[in-house]
Parts: structure tokens; sequence; C-alpha cells
């Protein structure tokens, strides 16, 4: 096939590990025999430093012409002011918006080699495989909010969570035919005892399995309950669908159980249009330009651009397993190594995955 990529290696080692992940989407197209058109912009801090604009005109066209996108990271302490008129992340919230990308999609699985750096014991770690679906681009972070002075002095705050049914049942057809794809189980998280929005949800995505996706195993659990389940039961899931906040909340805690942050990728996609893939960490501006960065979250993101958006399933499939054969045969780069073993740096990371390919 044909596909154009566009490329927002962004600030800190975003250039760094999007190089490697550029690196391993140009030897899948040589194996297996596709063409690949990469285009690189610019996005975040060097975006305003250079345009004054953390998201250019010109790298918004290219991304509405692209088939995917792979972002490095954007920001870092030279953006930091609060008083500037404008910041890194603005780019990115502006081109999720833009784009309609309004499902996340994070998986997050437990390595087999990796098990021991976890926090949990292995015991309860093993197996983990979770894909957590997020809806994106609405919800309380995007509702009416306002702030009122009381005749006291005191203040008082609201932020409301919005959802149509046309929101939510866009984003829970996405989680269930991931989980069609994975073991066929889908959860739905809310909090339906509490909340008419997530009595909302509860309806809508009972109504939307029934007709459609009557195959599947599906439960709801309670957020709160779900937040211990995490920890006492990691392995038990398969696809978790919930809202803006609960994903955002839930997507960092469950980012905590594999023991590194350094291996995680995630992907915004809309209906139709490019998706956004890119690693869950940030720009990294203590490591950046010493190449010891880990490219592995990027090279799974990308692994993850060519499942979601090129919808070429065998080579996503073939990424993941070469990454999987690297860390089992005992290469780290220093985030993930054990005290006392050695490490490679980016390239040398980046360079065994395409051996393993
Ligand atoms: P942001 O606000 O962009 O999320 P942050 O400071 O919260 O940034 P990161 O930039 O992800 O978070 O960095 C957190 C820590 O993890 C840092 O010490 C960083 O060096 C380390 N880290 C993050 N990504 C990687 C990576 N790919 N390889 C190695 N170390 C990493
Ligand atoms: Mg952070």
């Amino acid at each position: 096939m044909n596909a154009r990529i566009v490329l927002l290696p962004g600030d800190g080692i975003g250039p760094e590990v999007t190089a490697q992940g550029r690196k391993v989407l140009e030897k899948v197209a040589k194996t297996f025999g596709h063409t690949f058109e990469f285009s690189t912009h610019a996005i975040g801090g060097n975006a305003i430093d250079d345009f004054g604009d953390p998201l250019p005109e010109a790298t918004l066209t290219a991304c509405r012409n692209s088939d995917a996108i792979l972002l490095g990271a954007v920001g870092g302490p030279k953006w930091d002011d609060p008083n500037a008129k404008t910041r890194p992340e603005a780019g990115l919230l502006r081109i999720r918006k833009e784009l309609g990308l309004f499902a996340n999609l994070r998986p997050i699985t437990a390595q087999e080699c990796l098990i021991d750096a976890s926090p949990l014991k292995r015991e309860i770690v093993q197996g983990t495989d979770i894909l957590f679906v997020r809806e994106l681009t609405g919800g309380i972070y995007f509702g009416e909010s306002g702030l009122t002075k009381n005749a006291d002095g005191s203040e008082t705050a609201f932020s409301t969570a919005t959802y149509s049914t046309h929101e939510i049942e866009r984003v829970v057809r996405i989680a269930a035919i991931a989980a069609r794809q994975r073991s066929g189980h889908l959860t739905m998280v809310d909090k339906a005892n509490v909340l008419e929005v997530s009595r909302l949800w509860r309806r809508v995505t009972e109504r939307l399995i029934r007709a459609e996706f009557p195959d599947l195993k599906y439960d709801v659990v309670l957020v709160d309950a779900m937040a211990m389940h995490l920890i006492s039961r990691p392995s038990t899931f398969d696809v978790v669908v919930t809202s803006n906040l609960f994903g955002d909340i839930l997507t960092d805690e469950g980012s905590m159980l594999p023991g590194s942050m350094g291996l995680l990728p995630s992907a915004s996609i809309g209906s139709s249009g490019p998706g956004l893939y890119e690693p869950i960490h940030g720009s990294a501006p203590d490591i950046a330009g010493k190449g010891v960065a880990n490219p592995l979250a990027t090279i799974l993101a990308a692994a993850m651009l060519l499942r979601h958006s090129l919808k070429l399933e065998s080579e996503a499939k073939a990424v993941e397993t070469a990454v999987d054969q690297v860390l089992a045969q005992g290469f780290r780069t220093r985030d993930i190594a054990p005290k006392g073993h050695p490490s490679i740096g980016t390239e040398e990371m980046g360079q065994q995955v395409l051996d393993a390919l």
C-alpha cells in the first residue's frame, strides 16, 4: 500500500525517539512491500521559537492530508514560563480537536521480562494486557464552567460534564471493535450510582452492545471499584472504555503496572482521517540530546499506527514481536536496566529492533 506519514518530532527527546520509529516504519515498508512517504513538521516549543505558534498552519495542513501521524513529545523548561502567551502543549490539544481525535487508546501490557520492575507483586501483574479506550474530546474537561464571587468574599466554582448519545456511541464502538479483535471482553467504567451523565453512558453502551456486539462479554464497573481492581486483579481485564476524566486518572494508574513508563505507546483516533500516535512519556529534558532515551514506546506507537490507521495487522504484530524479542534477549536502555545490568543507547536499541524485524 501507499501511505503518507507525517512525523512531528517535537521537543526534548522527541526527535531522538521518532528517528527510531521512522527507521522501523521504513524497514516494515521494505520488508512487506509498501511505500511510506514521510514528511517532517514542527510542533510544540520548537514551533513557538521558529514560527511563533505551537501548531503552525503548515503542520496542521500536512496532518490533515496524511494517513497517519507519529509524534515524539512536546514541551520543556524553556517554554514553562506561566506568563507566556502560548505553550507547547496548546499545539497538542489543538491538533486533537482539529482532527476530531475523540478516542485515546492506551495499551498497558506487562512484559514478562520486566515484571520484576513493577511496584506490584509478580503474581498480580503477570498476564496483564489491557487496552484502555478513553473518550478524549468531551466531558468535564470541555464542559461549561464558571467562577462566581459570593457576598461574603468567598468563591464558588463549577465544571460540568456533558455527553451526548452520539459522543458515547462513537467511542464505545471503537472499543467494542478492538475487543472483538482481542479477547472479546469489554468493560465500561462509570459512576452511574451517582452521576446522571454516567447513567446515560450506561444506557447507551448497553443498548449498543446488545444491538451490534452481542458476541462480546460485557460488564460495567464503578470507577472507584475499578481503581482498586486495577491494583488487585489487573490481568482480568481486556478492553476498558470510559469517559475523559475517569480515563485520564485510570490510565495514569495503569501506567505504573508494567514497571516502566518508557515502554507505553498511545493512539488518538477519530471516525475517519489520520490518527495520531505517540509515546505516553514526555520530552524528558533531563536526558535530551544524550542518546540514552528509550525509543521502544515510540516504536510501539508506530506499531499502533500500522494497526489502526493503515490496517496492517501482521506488520503491527511483527514490530511488537521484534520488541518482545529484543527485550527477551536482554537488551536494555538505561531506564529499564536493573542495577549492574549493561545498557545500550537509543540508536542501538532501534538497531536491535530492526535486526529482530
Ligand atoms: P511531561 O510534562 O511532558 O509529561 P514529565 O517531566 O512529566 O514531562 P517525562 O518527560 O516523561 O515526564 O519524564 C519523566 C522521567 O522519565 C524523566 O526522568 C525522564 O528522563 C524519564 N523518561 C521519560 N521518557 C523516557 C524515555 N523514553 N527513556 C528514558 N527515560 C525517560
Ligand atoms: Mg507529566
